[in-house]
C-alpha cells in the first residue's frame, strides 16, 4: 500500500528488522528528510559522521549502510535509482527560513514536522540529528564551498532502504525552496514487511 506524505509535512513510521521502505519521488525534484531511531532506545540515532567514516564515503548509494552513533548499522541501501542525496545539512527550520528567507513567511520546516511526529515516541527537539536527505543534492566544490541545487530526481524515482534493527522512522516531504527547486511537492512512500 502507497502512503502520501502531503507537501511540506512529516509523519512518523515504524520499521522491524528486515522490513524494507521504498521512499518514493512522485512528480520529482523533491527532497525527503530521513531520521531514524532504534526501537528500543530512541537516544540510538542515525549519525552521518559515523556513517562517512565506515563507509569511507559521502557519496551514499545502492550498497551503502547508514550507521547509528553508537556504530550499530541502522538502515541497508537496497535500491537507488537517484544516486544524489544529502547528509552534510540539517532539517530546515523556522531559523533556516529566517536566514535564507527573510522575505518569505517563515515556516516550522522539516525539523517542526519531525519534532512533532517523533514526540509520541520520546523524541525532543534537541534530539533531532542531522537527517539523511533523500534526493538532496548539496554539491561540494574544490574550495569546499557547498551550494544547495534542485534534485536531479524524476518523477518516480525511488530508494529502497532494508532495516537493520527495529526502528522509528522520522520522514517528511522537504520545506525548503532551494531543496525542492522553488515549489513543495509530496513523497510517497511503501513499506514491505519482513
Ligand atoms: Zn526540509
Amino acid at each position: 500500500m502507497m502512503h502520501r506524505i502531503e507537501p511540506r509535512s512529516g509523519v512518523a513510521i515504524e520499521l522491524a528488522k528486515g522490513d524494507r521502505l521504498i521512499v518514493i519521488d512522485p512528480q520529482g525534484g523533491q527532497v525527503s528528510d530521513l531520521v531514524a531511531m532504534s526501537r528500543a532506545d530512541v537516544r540510538e540515532i542515525i549519525s552521518n559522521g559515523r556513517t562517512f567514516d565506515y563507509e569511507e564515503t559521502t557519496r551514499l548509494t545502492t550498497g551503502a549502510r547508514l550507521w547509528s552513533n553508537r556504530s550499530n548499522i541502522m538502515l541497508d541501501i537496497e535500491d537507488d535509482s537517484v544516486g544524489v542525496h544529502d547528509f552534510l545539512l540539517t532539517p530546515c527550520a523556522k531559523a533556516t527560513f529566517r536566514h535564507f528567507y527573510p522575505d518569505k513567511p517563515v515556516h516550522r520546516g522539516c525539523f517542526g514536522n519531525l519534532v512533532e511526529a517523533l514526540d509520541q515516541y520520546g523524541v525532543r527537539a534537541d534530539d533531532i540529528p542531522t537527517a539523511f536527505n533523500v534526493f538532496m543534492n548539496v554539491p561540494v566544490d574544490r574550495e569546499g564551498r557547498l551550494s544547495v541545487e534542485p534534485p536531479v530526481s524524476k518523477p518516480g524515482d525511488h530508494i529502497r532502504f532494508r532495516a537493520h534493527m527495529d526502528l522509528v522512522i522520522g520522514l517528511t516531504a522537504c520545506s525548503a525552496y532551494a531543496s525542492n527547486g522553488g515549489s513543495f511537492k509530496p513523497i510517497d512512500y511503501r513499506i514491505e514487511r519482513g
